[in-house]
């Protein structure tokens, strides 16, 4: 059979892997699901995206064993759709999102894994929560009661820079947060595992910080176009 363009980018990138057991999720935002459907035959499972309607229509139109990782902003209403099918909430930016996906979780009798997107950027627009309301919220008495969540790990993503030191310097700083998280006595429903960081221009440092899961799209499926 003929190596299609995508099978050919996946390869080449997970050859670069540092971390060999890193996830690779491939991230398939504004992409067709033909591309999808090339990348599911090269053997990728894991596919994030970043709006809710376009997961949800993907969702209900390829294969049923891919794990669907959303990896956007989420607004607290459009929760309801993503929560009967979601493999793995990466952008759990806020105590009030995580509240709502518990809320809906607990209606179809379901636990949903979720990381917390912590802010390490030197940006004002990227959301998440820091430090103090990470450790304020895990050693609370607010988290036992939800019964539907199960919090996994972290999410950050760096600057927007080619300046290599910032970018490190930011993925140390997630890696530390995580390393004291784990030291604690954290309640059932958390659990430090997973670390998502690293992106296309980004991967091999997150990896070599760290990083067990990282959300690559345009290395994989080529630049994006917005229109
Ligand atoms: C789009 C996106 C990615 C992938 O970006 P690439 O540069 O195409 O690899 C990763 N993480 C998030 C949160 C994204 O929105």
């Amino acid at each position: 059979m003929q190596k299609t363009e995508i099978s050919q980018n996946l390869e080449k990138v997970k050859a670069t892997f540092p971390n060999p057991d890193c996830l690779l999720v491939a991230v398939s935002k504004t992409k067709p699901n033909t591309a999808i459907q090339q990348a599911y035959d090269a053997g990728i499972r894991d596919f994030g995206e970043n709006k809710v309607q376009e997961i949800t229509d993907k969702a209900a139109q390829l294969p049923k064993d891919i794990k669907w990782h959303m990896i956007g902003h989420l607004q607290r209403n459009k929760v309801k759709f993503i929560v009967p099918f979601i493999h793995l909430i990466h952008s759990v930016d806020s105590l009030r999102l995580l509240k709502q996906i518990n809320k809906e979780a607990e209606k179809v009798g379901k636990t949903i894994s979720c990381l917390l997107q912590v802010y390490i950027a030197n940006e004002e627009t990227k959301f998440g929560w820091d430090k103090e309301e990470l450790n304020s919220f895990l050693l609370g008495e607010e988290i036992n009661t939800m019964n539907n969540i199960q919090i996994v790990g972290l999410m950050g993503m760096a600057t927007n820079t080619t300046d290599e030191a910032v970018i490190r310097g930011e993925f140390k700083t997630l890696k530390d947060l995580f390393d004291n998280l784990k030291k604690l006595p954290l309640p059932k429903n958390v659990e430090m595992k997973e670390i998502s960081m690293g992106m296309s221009s980004d991967y091999l440092l997150a990896q070599q910080e760290g990083s067990t899961m990282v959300r690559i799209g345009s290395a994989i499926f080529g630049s994006r176009n917005y229109n």
